[in-house]
């Protein structure tokens, strides 16, 4: 039988999510047998592959680059789950969402910097004026909540996915948790 192709790809996260991931430790080798990472920051690719079974997607969309990359996940894989409450609410990235973009660069790259007190304008993605849940760009199919999701929890979910059913997170997951 075919290995479920299986993704993972960091927005504006802070990588919390993925070391939850990485937090499965032993059972990474478990899930191996039947899950092949065909993407993200843990591998080697450099462009999003085509047929992917399950994308966990990290962060929410804070970028014109983000949008382009949600939109080529959500177009390339069957199951896109939106992991961690960055990527299902805004969470963290979302705070800067009460002040415009202008505001919130100068206080970054001018208030708060010691050193070279300035605003890059070249070979930076544009930041969009509010960062976004995934699920205002384009569908999700599962929703894994938490700050980071437990690895545990992670764990189950992927499970359940290879056992061919649908994950029930009703119960189990909590926003902040
Ligand atoms: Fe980091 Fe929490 Fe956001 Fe995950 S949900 S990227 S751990 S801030």
């Amino acid at each position: 039988m075919s290995k479920v192709r299986a993704a993972t790809v960091w927005l504006d996260g802070c990588s919390g999510c993925h070391m939850s991931f990485l937090d499965l430790d032993e059972r990474l080798i478990e899930i191996a047998g039947s899950l092949e990472l065909v993407y993200g920051p843990l591998v080697d690719a450099k462009e999003f592959p085509s047929n992917v079974d399950v994308a966990l997607v990290e962060g929410a969309v804070g970028t014109n680059e983000d949008i382009e990359r949600i939109k080529k996940v959500r177009e390339r894989s069957k199951i896109l789950i939106a992991m961690g409450d960055c990527a299902v609410t805004g969470n963290v990235p979302a705070m800067r969402n009460s002040f415009p973009v202008a505001k919130v660069l100068a206080r970054a790259y001018q208030e708060n910097a010691d050193l070279n007190q300035q605003t890059p304008t070249v070979m930076l993605p544009t930041l969009l004026p509010r960062s976004r849940p995934i699920h205002e760009v384009v569908p999700v199919d599962i929703f894994l909540a938490g700050c980071p999701p437990p690895a545990g929890l992670i764990y189950d979910v992927i499970k359940e996915l290879l056992a061919g059913r649908v994950p029930d997170l009703s119960i189990r997951c909590r926003f902040g948790a």
